[in-house]
C-alpha cells in the first residue's frame, strides 16, 4: 500500500522550531494538501518525508514501514519542486527518460520508450518530446517536471507549490490536469500550497498548518463548514469570512463565553428593514459579474455579503442583516459550539 504517515515529528533548525509534534496520514490514493502560510513548516514536512532531513523525534512510515532512518534513495518518493529543475540542453524525451536511465533502475530502452510516451500522453506534451526543454512555454516545462516524477511510477508523489511560478490561466489548467492524472492513475499525492484555492479545488482532504502545528485535518467541505478555530476559518473562502465581536450581536444565541463570531459572506442574508434589530447601512458595492459583493457597516465594523446583481442596492441605504449559521470562537480563537 502506497500511503504515509508522520507520526509525532518534531524539527527544530536552531531556535526555530519548523515542525511541532505532527502526525498525518496521507493514505493510499489520497490527494492531500497541507495549505499553510510561509514559513509554517511544509517544505520542511516533505524534505522530512524524504529523508533529506531528519527527524528530531517521530518517525516516517511509508506503506507500513518504518523508514525514518532509511536514506532518501531508498523511499521510492518523486517530488515536484516550483521550480522546474529541468535540464536544459536536452529535449523533452531525455528529460522525461532521465529517471529511467539511472544506474538504480537500468530500465531497459523499449521500456523507457514505452514509458516516456504514455507519460507524454497522459500531460498533453506528445507532440513536443523532440524539442529542447528551453523551448517550451512556461506550463509546458512544469507539465515535463511532473511528468519526470510520473515516469518513474513511485508509491508516493510529494509536490511543494508546482504551480506558483506560473500565470493564473494556466494554474488553473494544471489544477484541473493534476487533480485528472491523479484520479486516473489513483495516485498518492502530499501536496503543499499556500493557495487555499488549490486546496480546496485538488484536495481530497486538507490538512491546514501554522507555525509547526497541524490545526486541522478535514475534506474541503468539512474544513470550510466546521472549522475548528477562527484561524482556519479565515484561510479558506473568497471573500474571507466576517470576524465579528460577540458583543454585538445581543440578538443572537450564542454561547456565553463566545468572544468572536465567524459569519461566511453568504450566510448574511439582507433584506428591507422591517422592524428587525440587524441593521447594517451599505457601504460599498462591487461588481463581479454574476455576483455583487456588499460591504456593509454595521455598529463601525464591516461585514461583506453577496447580492444578486439584479438587486437595486446603493450605498447609503439602511437594510436588516440575517444572520443563518454563525460560528462561535472564544478569547483563544477555538471553536465552542457544535463541533468538528
Ligand atoms: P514557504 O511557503 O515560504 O516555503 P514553508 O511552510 O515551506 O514556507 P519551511 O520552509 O518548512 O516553511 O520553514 C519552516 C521554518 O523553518 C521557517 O521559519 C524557516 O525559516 C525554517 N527553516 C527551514 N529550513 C531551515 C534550515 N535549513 N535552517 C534554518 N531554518 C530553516
Amino acid at each position: 500500500m502506497a500511503d504515509v504517515s508522520l507520526r509525532n515529528i518534531s524539527k527544530r533548525f536552531g531556535a526555530v522550531e519548523a515542525v511541532r509534534d505532527l502526525s498525518l496520514t496521507v493514505n493510499d490514493g489520497e490527494f492531500l494538501v497541507l495549505l499553510g502560510p510561509s514559513g509554517a513548516g511544509k517544505t520542511t514536512t516533505l524534505r522530512l518525508i524524504t529523508g533529506l532531513e531528519s527527524p528530531d523525534a517521530g518517525s516516517v512510515m511509508i506503506g507500513g514501514r518504518d523508514v525514518t532512518h532509511d536514506p532518501p534513495g531508498a523511499r521510492d518518493i518523486a517530488f515536484v519542486f516550483q521550480q522546474y529543475s529541468l535540464y536544459p540542453h536536452l529535449s523533452v524525451y531525455d528529460n522525461l527518460a532521465f529517471p529511467l536511465r539511472s544506474p538504480a533502475h537500468r530500465v531497459p530502452e523499449p521500456q523507457i520508450r514505452k514509458r516516456v510516451e504514455q507519460t507524454a500522453e497522459l500531460l498533453h506534451i506528445a507532440s513536443k518530446l523532440n524539442n529542447r526543454a528551453t523551448r517550451l512555454s512556461g506550463g509546458e516545462m512544469q507539465r515535463v517536471a511532473i511528468g519526470r516524477a510520473l515516469v518513474r511510477d513511485p508509491s508516493i508523489y510529494l509536490m511543494d507549490e508546482p504551480l506558483s511560478s506560473l500565470d493564473a490561466k494556466l494554474r488553473a489548467e494544471l489544477r484541473l490536469e493534476l487533480k485528472r492524472i491523479q484520479s486516473e492513475l489513483g495516485a498518492t499525492i502530499l501536496y503543499v500550497t499556500h493557495d487555499q484555492v488549490e486546496a480546496m479545488t485538488m484536495a481530497s482532504k486538507i490538512g491546514v498548518i501554522r507555525d509547526g502545528r497541524l490545526l486541522q485535518l478535514g475534506t474541503p467541505r468539512e474544513i470550510y463548514e466546521n472549522p475548528s478555530s477562527s484561524y482556519v476559518a479565515s484561510r479558506l473562502g473568497t471573500p474571507q469570512i466576517n470576524l465579528l465581536p460577540a458583543r454585538l450581536l445581543s440578538d443572537v444565541a450564542i454561547p456565553p463565553e463566545t468572544e468572536t463570531v465567524g459569519i461566511r459572506t453568504e450566510h448574511i442574508q439582507i433584506a428591507a428593514r422591517n422592524g428587525g434589530q440587524m441593521v447594517g447601512r451599505v457601504h460599498r458595492v462591487e461588481h463581479l459579474g454574476e455576483q455583487n459583493h456588499v460591504h456593509l457597516d454595521y455598529k463601525g465594523e464591516t461585514l461583506v455579503t453577496l447580492a444578486d446583481p439584479h438587486r437595486p442596492l446603493r450605498a447609503g441605504q439602511e437594510v436588516e442583516l440575517h444572520l443563518v449559521r454563525p460560528l462561535c470562537f472564544d478569547r483563544a480563537g477555538q471553536r465552542i459550539d457544535a463541533m468538528v
